[in-house]
């Protein structure tokens, strides 16, 4: 893992390198370089020996051009001020790219959630909700789960921000259990549209997804609802790495199987006989690699080993610039994580829909919709890519979202 290079270094050179395609003044590229804002909390809390103590917690707030902040909120040691405002830039990108009305926002908190119970964990989230209260509202910045959250910690958001604010908004955070006013479909919705790319990428390259073989990096809700799906879809799912090391079947695992091993023991190795370490999993010769980890999995040195031919981003950020552009020389097709894993963002924005409305939808509504938003935007990335003659599809990608946010950012003007 390369873990020396800055996120925030990458999006910005993502930034650069997209927009010298994009008739776009300098000043617009480089309000698209910073986070409008980052607000760095220290989160006193208790714990359950008595004894009180003290995590750091952000959240930035991206660009809200196109609509409120909105992006997810993150629990891991690794949690910095510059992954955090490169996440939030990520996701400005993520949401142009489907277009949905959103601008870009993430949040985290430097713990690791294994070390603490749970009511630990409550009263940390409560102290993160209550910091941010005054940033967060339906109309301001919605977050949402991210890694090692989900419905549970969304749920004391929510709780949180009404009891504060003495009202009913279910609208202020997304990915909360259905009967706290969540939405059919959102925990399978970010593997979904990997699954749903993954579909639309080998269409599009003339390859054939059935009996094509697979291997996933990561096993937590992107990477094990992707490759449950892609098994689905006629794929030969061979293997699938968590922390623990990778499970491995050369004839093709059970996707869903396997995520029941690793929700029964912690660790996705104990599903097989035959295990790889991950680095042997992201080398493996596959047609197609499924990154769904974390930041930076992939570096320069480990992308010229690298065997498949498709690469789908379900986690954010998973190749470094360098990594990007042996795979551009090697003619390895990578399909961007702004695309592929934003299906989570976009159910989020179906939830944010229906909590405004008080009318909630069927989980069939919800696949079809989000189908749809998917091909769509692949659609538009692929013409962007092929009329402007473009690198790579990431930067056609980027080339679609910052068309998107500095049209509305040109038409509102510059305030004050
Ligand atoms: N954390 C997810 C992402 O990175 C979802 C964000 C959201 O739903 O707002 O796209």
């Amino acid at each position: 893992m390369a873990d020396e290079v800055n996120p925030f270094l990458s999006l910005q050179e993502q930034i650069d390198n997209a927009a010298a395609h994009v008739d776009v003044d300098a000043g617009t590229v480089e309000r698209l370089k910073h986070p409008e804002r980052v607000l760095e909390t220290n989160l006193a809390v208790e714990l359950d020996d008595g004894t009180t103590e003290v995590f750091k917690a952000f959240r930035s707030q991206f660009n809200g051009v196109r609509g409120p902040y909105k992006g997810g909120v993150r629990y891991h040691p690794q949690v910095d001020r510059d992954e955090v405002a490169a996440l939030s830039g990520w996701m400005a990108v993520k949401c142009a790219v489907v277009n949905i009305p959103y601008g870009g926002g993430k949040g985290g908190i430097r713990v690791d959630p294994d070390d603490y119970s749970t009511a630990e964990l409550e009263r940390l989230t409560r102290a993160f909700a209550t910091e941010i209260a005054p940033l967060i509202g339906v109309d301001r910045d919605v977050p949402a789960p991210d890694v090692n959250t989900g419905q549970r910690e969304m749920n004391w958001i929510k709780d949180t921000y009404e009891t504060i604010e003495r009202t009913t908004e279910p609208g202020v955070v997304t990915g909360k259990a259905i009967d706290s006013g969540g939405s059919q479909g959102r925990v399978e919705a970010t593997g979904r549209s990997v699954a749903l790319t993954a579909r639309e990428a080998f269409d599009y390259l003339g390859m054939d997804l059935s009996g094509a073989t697979v291997a996933v990096q990561g096993y937590g809700n992107v990477g094990s609802i992707a490759a449950g799906l892609l098994d689905d879809l006629g794929a030969d799912v061979v293997a699938v790495s968590d922390s623990s090391g990778a499970a491995y079947d050369p004839e093709g695992l059970d996707p869903r199987a396997a995520r029941a091993t690793k929700d029964d023991t912690g660790d996705v190795v104990d599903h097989t006989e035959r295990t790889l370490t991950n680095e042997q999993l992201l080398t493996l010769d596959v047609d197609l690699l499924v990154p769904a980890a974390l930041e930076n999995a992939i570096d320069e040195t480990i992308a010229r080993d690298v065997n498949a031919s498709v690469i789908v981003e379900g986690a954010n950020g998973p190749l470094t610039p360098a990594a990007d552009d042996v795979f551009a020389e090697r003619d390895v097709s990578v399909f961007p994580d702004v695309l592929a894993n934003a299906g989570g963002v976009t159910v989020s924005y179906f939830e944010w829909v229906q909590n405004r409305q008080r009318f909630y939808w069927s989980e069939e509504r919800v696949n079809d919709e989000l189908e749809t938003v998917v091909v769509d935007a692949f659609d538009e990335l692929t013409a962007a890519y092929e009329e402007g003659d473009l690198p790579t599809l990431r930067v056609a990608a980027y080339v679609v979202a910052i068309r998107r946010i500095a049209s509305a950012a040109q038409q509102s003007g510059t305030w004050p």
